[in-house]
């Protein structure tokens, strides 16, 4: 190391002995033909001699002190700031997101190592945040599976007792059915939204006719509004067609009435489609028991359920997986409600080819 490092002296000094020696050399020899010329002197041998050993002294001289400059410019100006970043970059590789580098404050003189820097410490932030994201992720899903891996597992316990009456057996084994439904429905979901945002799912782009897909969609909650007695209102503009995914916006249409339905207790949930030339506008609302504007702000974070007791009918996925299908087909979604009264969810779609959808065969 030491030896490198004295090598690196060496040749660092040797760049600069040539250079000085050149330009020393060819001012002296200028300097001397044009003296000698113009005052009509005959240089001797011991006249050069003498010189040339006073100028090689001085060249030794001038190159030493432009390396001693040299080195102390590259210690302060490269080696100082290249080793803060190089410091912080093994923090990195260890795992700390939480290392920041200070910016030199003489910008002027450090400006293209503080930009290297603020690169840098954006990097670093954005690093922790997905690594906040990733452990929240795996805490969340472990808790979700968890739950109704627990509730079978004790269904399945109480089962084995050999005199236990035949509603409680029927009982025991419906959870089990329904938790395991659940289950199948948050792999199924964590799986979707995977696949969505590595971009595995291509969105294909086919012309349907949206009215027709919202009347089908509603109507598979045809059970339920009759049993729980909600009233269903509907304004579908007729055949409006758009090139859109069909299946990818099923999921929309049938989180977004899955929600209204389910936190509609008696009330009404209606569903609005109108359309111009270029955009088509669907309107699902409720009269439901609404959402707060601070849990609005989370409605769209994956696993985030706003309202606990509804929580065992879902697993906080929909509108997460609702917001990237809108995203990949570059329209908007927005919510208005209010607490007590209802919300509305507001869908808008390009009617036209999206880019970067593939053209369906
Ligand atoms: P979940 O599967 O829990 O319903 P979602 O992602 O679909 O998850 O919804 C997230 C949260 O948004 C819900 O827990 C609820 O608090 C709120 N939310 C969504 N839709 C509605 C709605 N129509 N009315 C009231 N709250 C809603």
């Amino acid at each position: 190391m030491n030896c490198k490092k004295i090598l690196f002296g060496i040749s660092s000094w040797m760049i600069f002995f040539i250079t000085a020696a050149f330009a020393v050399s060819c001012c002296t020899m200028l300097f001397v033909t044009t003296l000698s010329e113009t005052l009509d002197i005959t240089l001797t041998k011991e006249n050069i001699s003498v010189a040339a050993k006073l100028t090689f002294a001085n060249v030794l001289l001038i190159s030493l002190i432009f390396t001693v400059i040299d080195a102390i410019r590259r210690r302060l100006m490269v080696e100082r700031p290249s080793k803060r970043i190089i410091e912080a970059g093994e923090k990195i590789t260890s795992g700390d997101f939480s290392v920041r580098i200070e910016p030199f404050s003489d910008n002027h003189a450090y400006e293209s190592f503080n930009s290297i820097i603020h690169c840098f410490n954006k990097m670093a932030e954005e690093l922790g945040s997905l690594e906040t994201l990733r452990t929240d992720f795996i805490a969340n899903v472990s808790h979700e599976l968890k739950t109704p891996l627990s509730v079978i597992q004790n269904y399945g316990t109480m089962l084995h007792s050999p005199d236990l009456p035949d509603e409680k057996r029927i009982e025991y084994a419906k959870g089990i059915t329904e938790n395991s439904r659940r289950l199948a429905s948050l792999i199924t979901n964590i799986l979707k939204l995977n696949k969505l945002e590595n971009q595995q799912i291509f969105p294909v782009s086919e012309r349907f006719d949206l009215s027709e897909q919202l009347c089908q969609s509603l109507l598979q909650f045809e059970e339920k509004w009759e049993q729980e007695g909600i009233e269903i209102e509907t304004d579908i503009a007729d055949e409006i067609y758009i090139n859109s995914d069909a299946e990818l916006l099923g999921l929309v249409w049938n989180n977004l009435l899955s929600n209204a339905f389910k936190f509609t207790e008696i009330g009404t949930v209606s569903v609005f489609l109108i359309a111009d030339e270029d955009y088509a506008t669907v309107k699902i609302s409720d009269t439901g028991c609404g959402i707060s504007a601070e849990t609005g702000t989370h409605i769209f974070e994956k696993f985030y359920q706003g309202d606990t007791s509804h929580a065992m009918q879902g697993n906080g996925l929909g509108l997460a997986l609702v917001k990237r299908v809108i995203d990949i087909m570059q329209g908007e979604i927005t919510v208005e409600s209010e607490v007590g009264k209802g919300s509305t969810f507001t869908v808008k779609l390009k009617r036209g080819e999206v880019v970067g959808m593939e053209k369906a065969d």
